[in-house]
């Protein structure tokens, strides 16, 4: 019986990616070593690295006047280099908290700067997205920052703030790649790699070139943005297997069709499982209707007591990893761009079952 993983990450790669790495990992095109042996400076890893961009910016159809960086550093680590990179001098910085990660950014930020969480939905326990309307914006914030994905919470924007002249800044990390985005909307977008884009290990980044100013004195030198560009993403060893493993799934999802048909397939999976969700008394989705996350879907069973035997059954059934963040319990299926329609369908057939032998 075939498994699925539905990890929030590090999550599942496509079968056919990691069947190509498997193929090519003795002997990378034949020249006869693994792609982990090359040089990071020689010209077939910077032939990577360069299509690795290229179909990145042909997915999301990235402005010419933005950059794309390649960082080794995890997604936290964009909540110190946000400030350090994008304060230029200000001493305020707009933040909008929505659940558990856009909070982390939130904690970092106090460590550089004034901030000013904008909007909250803590009052909501993080189950609907704060309405634009009740968002107090400061005119003078350096930058607005929010996660557009919760990836414990299960809350995704379903569209993208207007913040006028102050630059918008995403963690995009548990969504990244799902969907078409309009890019020319934001300043800067980072995300970490271990949901869409490929092996834990990475992080990428697309700014615009207008933000790019040598960062506050004293930042390590790998944490400026502006280093990074002009080194290429190359001020020491980028991290060359996960890039190389992340181009390959750039190439599978085009050969997917691109973002438009990534979109289509996971509205596809999320719709039958939130429509499963809520025909259930017995499974429950606490996140408003028009905020739920396509790709992360945090649920809570009616009698909690039930929780160990539903994941250990679950298991002996191959769906693995679907307990729920310890922050707020429960199960979670996370259903990224590599889980196929059948895996969502074999979880949605196994909770029905054990709903008619325990409800
Ligand atoms: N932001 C979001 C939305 C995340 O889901 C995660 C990790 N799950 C992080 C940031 C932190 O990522 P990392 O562990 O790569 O630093």
């Amino acid at each position: 019986m075939r498994a699925f993983n539905f990890s929030a990450g590090p999550a599942t790669l496509p079968t056919e990616v990691l069947e190509q790495v498997q193929e090519e990992l003795l002997d990378w095109r034949g020249h006869g070593l693994s792609v982990m042996e090359l040089s990071h400076r020689g010209p077939e890893f910077m032939g990577i690295l360069a299509q690795a961009e290229t179909d990145l910016r042909d997915l999301l159809e990235i402005p010419e006047n933005y950059r794309v960086i390649f960082c080794q550093e995890g997604a936290s680590a964009h909540w110190d280099m946000i400030p350090l990179n994008l304060l230029q001098g200000r001493s305020r910085a707009d933040y909008i908290e929505t659940g558990y990660w856009s909070y982390r950014a939130i904690e970092e930020a106090r460590r550089y700067c004034q901030v000013n969480i904008a909007a909250s939905n803590r009052s909501d326990q993080f189950c609907a997205v704060p309405l634009l309307q009740d968002w107090r914006l400061d005119p003078n914030a350096a930058y607005v920052h929010y996660c557009s994905n919760e990836t414990i919470d299960g809350l995704e924007f379903h569209w993208i703030p207007e913040t006028g002249a102050v630059p918008l800044v995403v963690d995009m990390s548990s969504h990244f790649l799902s969907r078409p985005v309009p890019v020319g909307r934001f300043g800067m977008i980072y995300a970490g790699a271990q949901k869409n884009i490929g092996p834990a290990g990475l992080s990428l980044v697309i700014i615009r070139d207008d933000l790019l100013q040598p960062a506050t004195p004293g930042t390590p030198f790998l944490m400026s943005y502006h280093g990074q560009v002009l080194a290429n993403s190359m001020l020491n060893t980028p991290p060359t297997f996960t890039i190389w493993v992340a181009s390959l799934v750039f190439q599978w999802i085009k050969r997917q069709g691109g973002l438009a048909a990534m979109e289509v397939r996971n509205r596809e999976k999320s719709d039958l499982f939130y429509a499963a969700l809520d025909r259930s008394g017995f499974y429950r989705s606490a996140v408003k209707r028009s905020d739920r996350s396509r790709m992360n879907i945090p649920f809570h069973l009616r009698d909690p007591a039930l929780d160990e035997k539903f994941l250990k059954e679950a298991e002996a059934n191959h769906l693995l990893q679907l307990r729920g963040h310890r922050v707020v319990g429960g199960m979670r299926a996370s259903i990224y761009n590599a889980m196929p329609l059948e895996g969502v369908q074999a979880l949605l057939a196994f909770m029905a079952d054990f709903e008619r032998r325990y409800g």
